[in-house]
């Protein structure tokens, strides 16, 4: 394994409040890191400074030995060249493209050829189950299927990294069960490295190589998911996760 991600003190404040307050932590090639905690602990501003669509106020963000951000020199790298993807809660596919339309409009912003665009096309479809549903608008979808096709066009550009904000947390219960598991098969097919951010600790014990438990802006724990259920570091933790200690 090798070090992809690597994240040094990162502060973050908004309105002088701070939201982030010191956030280390490294992530291998092919790892995928679940962010848990309760609401407002930090999250989403977390995956958002990686994302490069907002800027850390200090620390230092790298990936694959290059620095992204540093605040301290005023650096910051455009999420444009980043070549991540997300995948957000409320799917965000494009109301007016088709299905298809969607998943290949990233390939196409990449300067894909158009006759490769077709066929990443139909492979990525084919991952998530929705070969079927090429020429749909996303109004006529379920938001299970939604996600699948976010997913899908996610994927299908091949980012370096993938970053998920609570992609189950709009779903119903039963779909999320089901996509929870098709999630966890699909992120270790591809071994795409990925940050996935949730509050719900049954997705974080399936689909994490390693937890980071997050409580006010910091890390309280991090490691593997039995480690973590089992050796809690504090009650916060335990009772997180439902464990004892
Ligand atoms: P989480 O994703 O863990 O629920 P967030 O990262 O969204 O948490 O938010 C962390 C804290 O930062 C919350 O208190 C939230 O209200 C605050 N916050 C997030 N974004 C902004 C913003 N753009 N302006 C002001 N406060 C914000
Ligand atoms: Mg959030």
């Amino acid at each position: 394994m090798s070090v992809f991600l690597e994240c040094h003190q990162l502060h973050k404040q908004f309105d002088g409040n701070p939201v982030l307050d010191g956030i280390d932590f490294s992530l291998d090639r092919g790892e995928c890191l679940v962010l848990l905690g309760p609401s407002g602990c930090g999250k989403s501003t977390l995956l958002n400074i990686i994302a490069g669509l907002l800027a850390a106020d200090q620390g230092e963000l790298r990936c694959d030995g290059e620095v992204l951000d540093a605040p301290a020199q005023g650096f910051h790298r455009p999420m444009r060249d980043r070549r991540f993807s997300m995948v957000f809660q409320d799917f965000s596919l494009w109301p007016h493209m088709t299905v298809a339309e969607n998943v290949a409009f990233g390939l196409r912003v990449r300067g894909a050829h158009r006759s490769r665009i077709r066929e990443q096309v139909e492979q990525a479809l084919a991952r998530v189950r929705m070969s079927d549903f090429l020429d749909r608008k996303p109004e006529q979808l379920s938001g299970g299927q939604q996600q699948r096709v976010a997913i899908a066009r996610a994927l299908a550009v091949q980012p370096r990294l993938l970053l998920l904000d609570e992609p189950l947390s709009a779903l119903d219960a039963r779909l999320r069960e089901d996509l929870k598991t098709e999630l966890g098969a699909l992120l270790q097919d591809s071994g795409v490295t990925s940050v996935y951010v949730t509050h719900d600790q049954s997705e974080a014990m399936t689909l994490g190589d390693r937890i980071a438990l997050m409580k006010g802006g910091r890390i309280e724990q991090i490691g593997p998911p039995e480690q973590v259920y089992r050796e809690p570091s504090s009650c916060f933790v335990a009772e997180f996760l439902g464990s004892s200690n």
